[in-house]
């Protein structure tokens, strides 16, 4: 299935929007929407992502 904030097809275990809580949304969307309701700006949010990538990319290569 397709997460329909950002339309890419989810990997593993989706999220659930905490905005209805029913909506299943990627894990990268979770994320972007628990620091959205916090109140980070996008900049930040984006570099955070960034990040968790980055820990995935370095888990996948050990
Ligand atoms: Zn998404």
């Amino acid at each position: 299935m397709k997460c329909p904030k950002c339309k890419k097809e989810i990997e593993g275990v989706p999220a659930i929007s905490r905005y209805d809580n029913k909506t299943q949304i990627c894990a990268d969307c979770g994320t972007r929407e628990a620091l959205e309701i916090i109140g980070e700006s996008s900049a930040v949010i984006e570099n955070v992502i960034d990040k968790i990538h980055g820990i995935k990319d370095t888990i996948r290569t050990k």
